[in-house]
């Protein structure tokens, strides 16, 4: 059992799982399909390059939707902690794999997106990112250089995740590495456990059910997020 009297520096990771219950759909549905859509027709460079409108339009409909939702019982419970913590002079990071922003509108501030944000566009000619909440199928132009050359800002299979100095920094720092809602398929996500428990951190699994790497984890919870995860939140804050 992991002592929560102990725990002085939690790393948070966060999947799809977390973001379900607000009605946004995980990727790994049965079949492996996607809003009935092959992943690999939606979410690598490759599949940009074939055929921008398909992929443009499949983010267009996903940056709406997430507009749409919002936050439920588990992001606003991991803000809490994050606020608490932050006032105590206590360590926590929430690392997402998440491109939706549940997480800092739940009130979350030490946040990192390590495959990027649907809220931006990312320039292909001067390489700025912009905050964007419109569409791109029409191809407007980035609002920086004129260029028409905007992609949505998500890391897609094959590219590199954002901020991996600054997360590897935070798993080597870490006495407790939780993860929540995610599947344990995408990595380097998925290795992070193992990093975790490979410099002495106790981890902790919440999910709906055990993911690929669950023989990782010391612990493990299994419910809906919205119940699990304040529930460990109240546990940690007592
Ligand atoms: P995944 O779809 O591969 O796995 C989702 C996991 O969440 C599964 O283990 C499932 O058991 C669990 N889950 C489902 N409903 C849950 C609930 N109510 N409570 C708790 N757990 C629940 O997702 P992943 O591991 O995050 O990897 C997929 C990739 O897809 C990520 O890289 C991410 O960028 C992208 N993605 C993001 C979003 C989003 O931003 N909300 C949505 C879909 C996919």
């Amino acid at each position: 059992m992991i002592r929560v009297k102990d725990v002085k520096n939690i790393v948070i990771l966060t999947g799809a799982g977390i973001s379900a219950e607000s009605g946004i759909d995980t990727f790994r549905s049965e079949g492996g399909l996607w809003e009935q859509h092959r992943i690999e027709d939606v979410a690598t460079p490759e599949a940009f390059a074939r055929n921008p409108d398909l992929v443009l339009r499949f983010y267009d409909m996903r940056r709406e939707r997430i507009q749409q939702v919002i936050p439920n019982a588990a992001h606003f419970a991991l803000a809490e902690l994050d606020a608490r913590w932050r006032s105590e002079g206590r360590h926590l990071l929430i690392i997402t794999q998440n491109v939706d922003d549940l997480h800092e509108r739940a009130g979350a501030q030490r946040l990192l997106h390590m495959h990027g944000e649907h809220l931006k566009a990312l320039c292909q000619a001067c390489e700025v990112r912009s905050d964007w909440r419109g569409t791109m199928i029409d191809r407007p132009p980035c609002p920086v250089c004129g260029a028409r050359a905007l992609r949505p800002d998500v890391v897609w299979f094959g590219e590199m995740p954002y901020h991996m100095p600054e997360i590897y920094a935070a798993i080597r720092a870490a006495d407790l590495f939780v993860s929540i809602g995610t599947s344990g398929a995408v990595y380097p996500a998925a290795g992070f456990v193992r990093d975790a428990r490979g410099q002495g951190a106790k981890t902790l699994e919440l999910n709906l059910e055990p993911s690929q790497g669950s023989h990782w984890f010391d612990d493990a919870r299994y419910g809906p997020a919205t119940e699990v995860v304040p529930e460990w939140v109240e546990e940690i804050l007592g």
